[in-house]
């Protein structure tokens, strides 16, 4: 564990309150996985955080969390236990909405296992006894390696629609079962995903891309239907492309399989590229139907916009994918060495090149367009500028 969150533990241990490593955290450490960040729960409240620690800033509106900060920029996130939201009926509030949008009592504990996601995210370690503190079987379920909303799984995703997605990336990551009920309720509840604000339905979907395990993401999603929520337009062109003869599997995947194997190679991939991958073979199809005398910007400008324009992705990533899809298809056309020469000097060269390579090992093909754009520029004899007044 990091000597900073420790450091946090025990602070809190010595001026007489409960503090738990919580969350991820002990989850990853149970796994022996790496740790991306540390959450700790504890009984005192924030204003009472701010006295115990002196590099302590308290954050958020609905719910205040205090960030402890530490020299080099790390940053402990200490929350105080607090109980499951109540919903909030208001005028316009269709009465059978669930939705939690108060989630700022406090509460023991136990209430704060209990108001978490999933059973192995809900265990506590506490550095005092050198104990795991478990109340909804999430030792079993880590064991088991499964994925288990805690309480009723309807009711927990209707709350917060956002932790079906979140569910899929765990099981995606830890290569974890979604367990049968949790796995049921998912599906029927993935419609409403699409009520949670998009920025967050965005940043879910993202993090399923970037890791590691994106293809096995992919899959679930497609299996859950959840792809048909988020991305319809990749789901239309999934279903009109599935290889019968095969595990279902089809060039959307074909793809995102690649990103997998770089990855474990140590590649770093922007989203741009993600999404450009993601998007690769719709696009090559539209573009390879489209009239010679058509306007290709245009099209698959469309195209994107009616993909990434629902989840508002950033103006200036929907441009790059945009931009990343045009230099693919002119790197895979046989192009004039000076031409050649604006693009490698372009700043999107390298993902554009990097994309090209994720689309021929996709698609086994196009292998020497990639040798030309992968072999340096060959500086050519330059043909020698006409005399001035030669011709005269
Ligand atoms: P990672 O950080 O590896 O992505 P994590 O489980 O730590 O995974 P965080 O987003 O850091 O995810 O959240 C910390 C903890 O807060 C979770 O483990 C879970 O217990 C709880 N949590 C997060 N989001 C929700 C949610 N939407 N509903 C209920 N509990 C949640
Ligand atoms: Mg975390």
């Amino acid at each position: 564990m990091s000597q900073e969150v420790l450091k946090v533990l025990y602070r809190l241990q010595h001026t007489g309150h409960l503090g738990y490593l919580c969350g991820g955290g002990v989850r990853d450490l149970l796994l022996g996985r790496e740790i991306d960040d540390y959450d700790v729960a504890t009984d005192a409240e924030p204003k009472r955080l701010k006295e115990v620690f002196g590099n302590c800033r308290l954050v958020g509106r609905r719910f205040r969390i205090a960030h402890i900060m530490f020299k080099g920029g790390k940053i402990i996130e200490v929350s105080t236990f607090r109980k499951q939201g109540e919903e909030e009926s208001s005028e316009e509030d269709d009465s059978n909405s669930l939705l939690i949008r108060r989630d700022n009592t406090f509460g023991s504990p136990e209430d704060d296992a209990f108001r978490r996601d999933f059973t192995i995210n809900a265990l506590y370690y506490n550095v005092a006894d050198f104990s795991i503190i478990d109340y909804v079987g999430g030792r079993e379920d880590l064991q088991s390696r499964l994925i288990r909303a805690i309480g009723d799984p309807d009711i927990r995703f209707q709350e917060d629609p956002i932790r079906i997605l979140r569910g899929i990336r765990l099981a995606a990551t830890l290569d974890f079962k979604v367990e049968e009920a949790t796995w049921e309720a998912m599906k029927r509840q993935r419609h409403r995903i699409l009520e949670c604000a998009v920025s967050r339905i965005r940043e879910e979907v993202m993090k399923i891309l970037r890791r590691e395990s994106c293809h096995s993401g992919f899959d679930l999603l497609v299996r859950a239907g959840i792809l048909e929520v988020v991305f319809p337009k990749l789901e239309e062109f999934r279903l009109a492309h599935i290889e019968s003869n095969t595990t279902g599997e089809g060039p959307i995947s074909h793809h995102l399989a690649v990103l997998e194997d770089l990855r474990a190679q140590g590649a770093k991939l922007s989203d741009s590229v993600l999404l450009a991958t993601l998007t690769a073979a719709p696009v090559r199809e539209l573009l390879k139907t489209l009239p010679s005398d058509h306007d290709v910007g245009k099209s698959l400008h469309e195209y994107l916009e009616t993909n990434f324009k629902p989840l508002a992705f950033p103006r200036i990533v929907r441009s790059k994918v945009h931009l990343l899809h045009l230099a693919l298809r002119y790197m895979l056309a046989q192009q004039r060495r000076k031409r050649r020469r604006s693009l490698r000097r372009s700043p999107i060269f390298a993902d554009a090149l990097r994309l090209l390579e994720i689309h021929c090992l996709a698609t086994n093909q196009h292998w020497s367009a990639l040798r030309r754009w992968q072999s340096p520029p060959v500086n050519g004899p330059r043909r020698r500028r006409k005399a001035k007044g030669r011709h005269q």
